[in-house]
């Protein structure tokens, strides 16, 4: 059998083609531009990266983005005191601060600074307590989980009473993956490098999800068949045959699980893509959100 392959770059095109309509839908009735800010610090070469592609999607689809650096010995103060100034600022409806920050700032203290309504990456203590309660709605979610489900609904997978185990419990990932798809009414299994018998959990699921961070490590025997298989993980593994000397994989052995799974995101070209256009619905959700309050 061979999965059906999720396409994340067609998805996330689709998803960033819907924005772009609505961005300029909202120019045109209200005069107003969604503006996300993004919050560099530091020049470490992988998180500038990040920041320019999230800055020219913006440019794309009519968002401004206004970009802030600061040098990496930068004080907690002084990246605190920047964005208490982009709160303050009607022009600004996103605030996005590219983590990881250098080690003597204090990440939590800074993610807490940020008003709940310009917190697009969904990463504040309330946004995420909401994600967690029944009944409760965040406002924003965070953006690669928030893909992962985009990606499930938009390939007809459904999560109603689906056995759904994540690999990985991180805040920006697992964690919130998990809540979503509880919140989808899946039953959720979370795994961590303290699970006992992974393997044994993973083939119960007809939805996996692994975020591990470890290449190609849930091969096509773990899995059920016919499963839906989401693979976030994004690895470098050496490839002398690439003029780059590398190439990415992700955490599910693609070749052997693309033969047992009903359905399967490549790496690249699966989650990656969807992770930066959900942050571009984010920042229209908070233009949407600022529009309502005038
Ligand atoms: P973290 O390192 O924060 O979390 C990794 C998780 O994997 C932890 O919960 C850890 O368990 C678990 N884990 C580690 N080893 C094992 C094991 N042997 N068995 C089971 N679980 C294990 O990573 P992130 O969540 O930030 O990222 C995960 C992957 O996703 C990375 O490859 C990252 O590059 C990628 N990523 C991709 C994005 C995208 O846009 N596509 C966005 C963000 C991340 P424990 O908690 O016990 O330590």
């Amino acid at each position: 059998m061979t999965a059906h392959l999720i396409d994340g770059t067609a998805i996330a095109n689709q998803v960033k083609e819907e924005i772009q309509t609505a961005v300029a839908q909202m120019q045109a009735e209200h005069g107003y531009t969604p503006g996300l800010a993004t919050v560099l610090v530091g020049e470490d070469p992988a998180s500038a990266t990040y920041v320019r592609m999230k800055q020219r999607t913006c440019e794309k689809l009519g968002i401004r983005s206004i970009g802030h650096v600061l040098p990496a010995d930068a004080s907690q103060a002084e990246v605190i005191k920047l964005v208490a100034s982009l709160n303050a600022d009607p022009t600004i409806n996103g605030i996005l601060v590219q983590l990881p920050l250098p080690k003597h700032i204090d990440e939590e203290a800074v993610l807490n600074t940020i008003d709940l309504e310009k917190d697009v990456d969904g990463f504040h203590p309330v946004n995420i307590g909401r994600l967690a309660m029944k009944g409760r709605d965040p406002l924003f979610i965070p953006c690669t989980p928030y893909g992962c489900m985009v990606l499930l609904e938009r390939s007809g997978i459904n999560t109603n009473g689906a056995e759904a185990v994540i690999v990985g419990r991180s805040n920006i990932v697992g964690l919130p993956m998990a809540m979503l798809l509880q919140k989808a009414n899946a039953t959720v299994t979370i795994c961590h490098s303290r699970t006992k018998d992974l393997a044994e959990h993973i083939r119960r699921a007809d939805i996996v999800v692994a975020a591990i961070g470890w290449a190609n490590m849930i091969t096509g025997d773990m899995i059920k068949p016919g499963a839906a298989v989401i693979d976030v993980g994004i690895n470098r593994v050496d490839d002398p045959s690439d003029k780059r000397g590398y190439k990415l994989v992700g955490d599910v052995d693609f070749d052997s699980a693309k033969e047992v799974a009903g359905a399967i995101t490549p790496v690249p070209g699966g989650v990656g893509p969807m992770t930066i256009a959900m942050l571009m619905k984010n920042t229209l959700h908070a233009a949407e959100i600022a529009l309502a309050k005038k």
